[in-house]
């Protein structure tokens, strides 16, 4: 993968400049053909930049495009560690971040090993499961809180009935001490 895209970014390179090289050359051999058929001294205001550099602003276009194209695709595929232009094609902070091995904070400035490559793909499982079981957790605490809640006041509310009705000071009450009805 990194490098299909490091040899597809050289391909295009290679492409820019020979369309430079065929342009620059295409001025000259242009300018030679004018000078040697006597088309230089046609007549008109416009005919000289027709002719001259008003005819290349086709190449200029292409150019235009496939620079753009390198751009992007620079842009894409560098890393994102500033002044680093290796492929940067592995993921930090979520994906925020598309990073080289050596800027990456995973591989300490060296290519993974196989070692680090178990290690790290051991701890992404561990995670993964520290974070289903804590998932599965949370859903029974939703699911358990509900019966909870129906008796009345929340957290409070399993002791308050433990100590029956002689102790009604958890429950919300009315200003002379006596509790109002649970709708059950
Ligand atoms: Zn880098």
């Amino acid at each position: 993968m990194k490098w299909r895209s490091t040899i597809t970014a050289g391909l295009i390179c290679a492409a820019v400049v020979g369309v430079a090289l065929w342009v620059i050359h295409a001025r000259l051999v242009g300018h030679w053909l004018e000078v040697h058929t006597g088309t230089v001294n046609e007549p008109g205001p416009y005919y000289g930049f027709w002719s001259g550099f008003g005819s290349d602003l086709t190449e200029f276009a292409i150019i235009g495009t496939i620079a753009t194209g390198v751009y992007q695709l620079v842009k894409k595929y560098n890393c994102h560690y500033p002044g680093c232009w290796r492929v940067g094609n592995h993921p930090a902070a979520g994906g925020q971040f598309s990073l080289c091995y050596r800027h990456h904070p995973d591989y300490e400035g060296k290519k993974p090993t196989h070692d680090l490559i178990e290690r790290l793909h051991r701890e992404h499982l561990e995670r993964q499961a520290a974070m289903l079981s804590r998932l599965h957790e949370v859903h029974r605490h939703s699911t358990d809180e509900p019966a909870a809640a129906d008796g009345g006041s929340g957290p409070g509310a399993p002791t308050a009935q433990a100590a029956g009705s002689g102790n009604t000071q958890a429950d919300p009450g009315t200003l002379d001490g006596t509790a109002i009805p649970r709708d059950t």
